[in-house]
This record gives structure tokens, C-alpha cells and sequence, in this order.
């Protein structure tokens, strides 16, 4: 650390808390049908000693849980280096493919380094590249975000509004000029096959790879689109070394030179003008959540991702004097189940990929807080201001909802509904879509291998659900309100006026009322009910990065030889946008990915050409 300035937190230099919470509040897995999954009361301390060793237990725990939020220190210059290059990218997933190819393809003598063995990372595993529009196919079909025909002022001017003016405009404002760049960069020089999600104008809006989404299957989608990313980066002979993990920068005189890694048991040193993160964010790593998230983690129910974004680049750019952006904004959707409560001292959060039959619940159905309030629903179809029914197909919706309830006390909303679940889900009554759809692959699906058992048919996870309590089925609603935990009263007086509405055909609620239809009486037992919250997709909060993806200290200076592209960096959502208004963020999840990483290129050819 003495070479750099001290890592402050955030440009704004508001520290929102050190975040270690002191546990959630207790709810109970235990319900009608949770047999296996009671928990047992702590047991009482009998002496003076049992306590010592408790609280020296904690000490330990909470020393491990600092150090997995801690900046990483970087090291001195090795001797000699194991390899040395013009660039070296950290990552395989979308940000590093498009970094690695386009510097490649500009000359340059590129390593990546991926510590998985398989190649892609979480972006792999993603469908569709959302996107506000300005690349050919958007200008084909005349759509744009937030209106036609594409214009870079007003996408700033409406994406900082919902950021509460909270993030960079001109961060913002470079997204927006790099982004339809990018896309016709991977259409036109990379080969990709991005075409619209759906015959209508706004199918321009979520891209997906052709031909592998079919009418029963979205999962997994960009299996196709790695393998054919990973044949382009070996074609284009960026250097791949997986299964070797970067263990930290080297630095010398406020400079980065390069990594230090481990490789096949090894330490090894190698050497680069430019170092570009693009290694995840840290969504999976609570020490890093709770530290540098506090107020949103208490409403994420869990991350819908396999646990990759451990945010350990995140914590090396820290270490060399970065700052960090973002706070308090995730990318997320509603609908995360709770299936644990969290311990004060967890490092990792829990992982449930998304719709792993948690789309039985994500319906418009009866939902209230533990205080008794109905939580809103935003519909995919509904706009959530002004409050209209019957849109186009957005995934607005998603994001709007899971605001609402990563915002609940505890963040927690319980969504209660009846035995009549699976006649309403198997004919989309509601229709939902997107992730929503309570889906089941068809036997004869061409792509049904790439689809894991458990999530070929939603039955399957919402059955695992019923058995290890993480939704409750009872036979009365008494006995639901019980096993959910609820207050007496909370859940049936409003069952009550619930039915009562039914009956009338009209909502009881003053704001957001829901639309007739979807008022479907509880009067079939058995009776369910399950706690849910944020399932995030990945953390919006990291590096602060300039327009051009430099890393940049607390001073707003570039760290010399430092970039990084999202989920590394931070700030693309605001500060405190939980789940990323509007859209989860411009590009959301996996098109930030890639065009994060296409925009630390640019960033890297400009420097070298000195502009
Ligand atoms: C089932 C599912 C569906 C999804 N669908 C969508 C969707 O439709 N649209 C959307 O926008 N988003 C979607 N997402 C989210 C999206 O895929 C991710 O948020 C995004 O791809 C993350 O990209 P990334 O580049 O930040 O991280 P990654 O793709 O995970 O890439 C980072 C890579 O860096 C590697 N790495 C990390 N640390 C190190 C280290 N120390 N040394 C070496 N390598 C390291 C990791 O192993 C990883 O391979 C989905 C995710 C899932 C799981």
C-alpha cells in the first residue's frame, strides 16, 4: 500500500456504513410441511467459559469476514517476468472476449486469463442482450429506447433521472455512443448472430443468438455464443490460459505492469502496458455485499448465478488506491426465494439459478408484507409511471418489482396462493413472460441437453421448494400464517378483504390495483406461501471507472495501465438503485458485460494513439 494513495470507498465519498449486520430478523423455515429444516434455538451458554469460546469463535469469523472484503495489496516487480504482452485481460466472460478480440484485432499481443476450466464465465449462461437501441438492427426496425428515433441526450437524460441523479452522466452519455458501436462490431467483424428476441419493433431491444431460443427453451441460450467466442479469440491468437486465477496486481510508482497469478500449483508474473479487468463483480462474496451494499443486501433473497463473482479484481483495484462506485445498486429481478436466513458472519451468498421454479411465485397473486401492506406487482405488460395495463412486453416489470420488494421490512414479501396454482400456471394465465413463464421444456426440444434436469419443468423446483420448506403448504390459512411467520391476523384478515374483492371484481387497495382478472379467490387448500425477495444478477457497485473505463483514485486521477469493464467496475447503475431502474440498467446484465469490455479497448487505442 505505501506507493498508493488510501483506497476511499466511494467518489462521493459517502460511506454508507461498515455493513457487518448484526443478522437478519428471525424467520423460521420451519411450516406445515418443513419437517427437515427447523432450526434449533441457540443453546443456552451454561458458564463463563462457553462464552469466552464463543466470542473468541466470532472474533475469528468476523476477522475472516474483514479480510474477505479487504482490499488486496499489490506486489513489487518480479526479477523477471513468466511472459510479457501489450495487454493482459482478466476474464472470459462477455467483457473479456470483446476486450481481448478488438485489441487483438488492433495489433496487439493479448493475454486472458480465466481461472475456471470452462471458458465464458456466468455470461455463458445468460439469453439475451438488452440493449436501448442506435445499432443497425434497432435503426432497421425504427425502435429505440426511451423513444424513437435514437437520440444520446435523451437516453442520458432518462437513465440518470431514474438513477435519482445519482451516477455520471458522462458515463452515461459514453455507454450510450459505445453501445450500438459494439453490437455492429460483433454483427459485422466478430460473425456474432445477434438478431431480435421477436418479430416487433421493440424485439430490437433484447438481442438473442439465432436459432437458440426456441419456443420452449430460453435456458442457457449463450452456450452457443461462448464456443463461438472462444473459437474467435484462439483464431485470433489471444494467448488462453485457464485455470489460472490472478492473485493480485503489480504496481510500481502508481503503475500497474501486470498480474501475479497462480497456474497449475505455480506462482507466476506476467508482464503487460495495459491490465484490463473484466473478471466479474462481487455479488456472491456477502463480506463485499454487506461492507459496500449494506441496504440493499437485506433484501436479496439470493443471487440468481452460479457463484462466480467473488469480486476479488474488485478488491485489487482497491488496493491500488481505486475507489469504489455504485453502492447499493444490484442488477436484479424479483422473486428470489429465502431460503436461508443469513448468519452475521456469512461469507457467500446463497446462489439459486434464476427460474428454478421460483416463476410459480413471481405471478400477480395476493402479496403482503410482514406489516400486513399489499406489495405492488408490476406486470411485464403494466408501466409502473404512469401506472397503464397492457404494454408491450418489457423487462421493466421484473425490475420495478424487484425494487418493491428488496424495499420490505426484512426484505420480505409474502406471496400466498391456492391449489389451483398449476391449472393457472401450465396456461400462462397471467400472462407473464421473460422469465416469468412457468415454462417446461419440450421432450424434443433440439437444445434440451444443454438444459440441466432440475429445470426442465418448473414443477420440479417448486416440488423441491414444498419438501425443504422454502415454500410453505398448509391446509388452512391460519396455519400458513403461522408457518410464514406472520403476526396473527396479518395474513387472514387480509385473505378477508382479499376474496371479498374477488367477489366484487374489484382490488381493495388504493395504488396499483391489479387488474380484475388476476383476482383469483383462495378457497382451494392446500394453501401455499413462500418469503421472497431480490435475486440479483450481478453487483452494479465497483471500480469507479472515467469514460474512457480507466480505473481512476479517489483524486479522480487514472491509475496508469489500469481499465476495467462491468461487473468489475462500478457506477453504470447510479448509486442506491437497487435493482437498476430502468431495465436493470442500461444494457442490464451480460450486454454491459460486453459492451464494458468493447469500451476498455477503445479506451486502451486511444491511449496508445495518444488522444
Ligand atoms: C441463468 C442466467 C440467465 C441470465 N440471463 C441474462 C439475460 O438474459 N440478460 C442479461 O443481461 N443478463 C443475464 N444474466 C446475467 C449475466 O449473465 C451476467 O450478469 C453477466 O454475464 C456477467 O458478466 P461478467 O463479465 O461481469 O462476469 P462473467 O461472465 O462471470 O466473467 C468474469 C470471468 O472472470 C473470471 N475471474 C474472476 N476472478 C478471476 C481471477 N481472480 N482470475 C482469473 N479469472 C477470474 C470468472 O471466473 C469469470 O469467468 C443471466 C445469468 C444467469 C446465470
Amino acid at each position: 500500500m505505501a506507493e498508493h494513495a488510501k483506497p476511499g470507498l466511494s467518489r462521493r465519498r459517502f460511506l454508507t456504513g461498515a455493513g457487518i449486520a448484526a443478522g437478519a430478523a428471525a424467520f423460521s423455515l420451519s411450516g406445515c410441511n418443513a419437517s427437515g429444516s427447523e432450526k434449533t434455538a441457540p443453546a443456552e451458554k451454561s458458564s463463563e467459559k462457553a462464552k469466552d469460546v464463543q466470542s473468541d469463535k466470532d472474533a475469528e469469523k468476523a476477522k475472516k469476514f474483514a479480510e474477505f472484503a479487504a482490499p488486496i495489496d499489490p506486489v513489487a516487480k518480479p526479477a523477471s517476468w513468466d511472459g510479457e504482452y501489450d495487454a493482459i485481460v482478466v476474464g472470459s466472460g462477455g467483457g473479456g472476449c470483446n476486450a481481448a478480440l478488438r485489441l487483438s484485432e488492433n495489433g496487439m499481443k493479448v493475454l486472458m486469463i480465466e481461472r475456471l476450466s470452462e471458458f465464458g464465465g456466468i455470461s455463458k449462461h445468460s439469453s439475451m442482450f438488452s440493449n436501448v437501441g442506435g445499432h443497425k438492427i434497432a435503426e432497421a426496425n425504427k425502435w429505440a429506447f426511451p423513444e424513437y428515433p435514437y437520440n444520446v441526450d435523451k437516453i442520458v437524460e432518462c437513465f440518470y433521472n431514474a438513477q435519482q441523479m445519482s451516477g455520471d452522466p458522462e458515463l452515461l452519455r459514453a455507454m450510450a455512443i459505445e453501445g450500438p458501436k459494439c453490437i455492429d462490431w460483433m454483427i459485422d467483424a466478430v460473425g456474432c448472430k445477434w438478431v431480435p428476441s421477436n418479430p416487433s419493433p421493440s424485439g430490437a431491444m433484447l438481442l438473442v443468438w439465432e436459432g437458440q431460443k426456441t419456443k420452449t427453451n430460453g435456458v442457457n441460450v449463450n452456450f452457443e455464443t461462448f464456443r463461438y467466442l472462444r473459437e474467435k479469440v484462439e483464431e485470433a491468437g489471444v494467448e488462453l490460459k485457464l485455470k489460472t486465477k490472478v492473485l493480485t496486481l503489480v504496481s510500481e510508482n502508481n503503475e500497474i505492469l501486470g498480474v501475479k497469478v497462480e497456474e497449475e500449483g505455480a506462482e507466476k508474473f506476467y508482464g503487460a502496458k495495459y491490465t484490463i479487468l473484466t473478471a466479474g463483480g462481487m455479488e456472491t462474496n456477502r463480506a463485499m455485499m454487506e461492507t459496500y451494499n449494506p441496504l440493499v443486501t437485506k433484501g436479496i433473497a439470493n443471487i440468481a448465478t452460479p457463484p462466480y463473482g467473488t469480486g476479488e479484481c474488485i478488491r485489487m483495484g482497491m488496493g491500488v488506491g481505486a475507489t469504489l462506485s455504485g453502492m447499493d445498486s444490484t442488477g436484479a429481478f424479483e422473486g428470489g426465494i429465502w431460503w436461508k436466513e443469513y448468519e452475521p458472519y456469512d461469507t457467500m451468498m446463497d446462489t439459486r439459478i434464476n427460474k428454478d421454479g421460483n416463476q410459480a411465485v413471481r405471478q400477480p397473486w395476493l402479496r403482503i408484507n410482514k406489516l400486513g401492506e399489499r406489495v405492488p406487482y408490476i406486470s411485464v405488460t403494466s408501466r409502473a409511471y404512469p401506472y397503464v395495463h397492457d404494454q408491450p412486453i418489457s423487462s421493466e416489470g421484473l425490475c420495478e418489482t424487484g425494487n418493491i420488494e428488496m424495499s420490505q421490512p426484512d426484505g420480505k414479501t409474502f406471496v400466498v396462493f391456492d391449489n389451483k396454482y398449476d391449472e393457472l400456471l401450465s396456461q400462462n394465465y397471467f400472462q407473464q413472460a421473460i422469465c416469468r413463464v412457468a415454462g417446461t421444456v419440450a421432450p424434443d426440444d433440439p437444445y434440451i441437453d444443454r438444459v440441466p434436469e432440475e429445470l426442465r419443468d418448473w414443477r420440479t423446483g417448486f416440488n423441491d421448494m414444498v419438501e425443504k420448506g422454502a415454500i410453505k403448504k398448509c391446509d388452512t390459512i391460519e396455519e400458513l400464517e403461522k408457518a410464514l411467520g406472520l403476526e396473527e391476523g396479518v395474513l387472514t384478515s387480509n385473505v378477508e378483504k382479499w376474496n371479498e374483492a374477488c367477489d366484487k371484481g374489484e382490488d381493495y387497495v388504493n395504488n396499483y390495483k391489479y387488474k380484475p382478472e388476476w383476482l383469483i379467490k383462495l378457497d382451494t387448500p392446500p394453501y401455499y406461501g413462500a418469503a421472497v425477495g431480490g435475486h440479483v444478477f450481478g453487483s452494479k457497485c465497483g471500480l469507479t471507472v472515467n469514460p474512457n473505463m480507466q480505473v481512476i483514485n479517489e483524486y479522480g486521477k487514472a491509475i496508469k495501465g489500469l481499465y476495467a469493464g462491468w461487473h468489475t467496475a462500478g457506477g453504470s447503475a447510479g448509486e442506491g438503485n437497487f435493482a437498476a431502474r430502468p431495465l436493470t440498467g442500461m444494457y442490464a446484465d451480460i450486454g454491459l458485460s460486453f459492451v464494458g469490455g468493447y469500451m476498455c479497448a477503445e479506451g486502451v487505442l486511444k491511449e496508445e494513439k495518444g488522444a
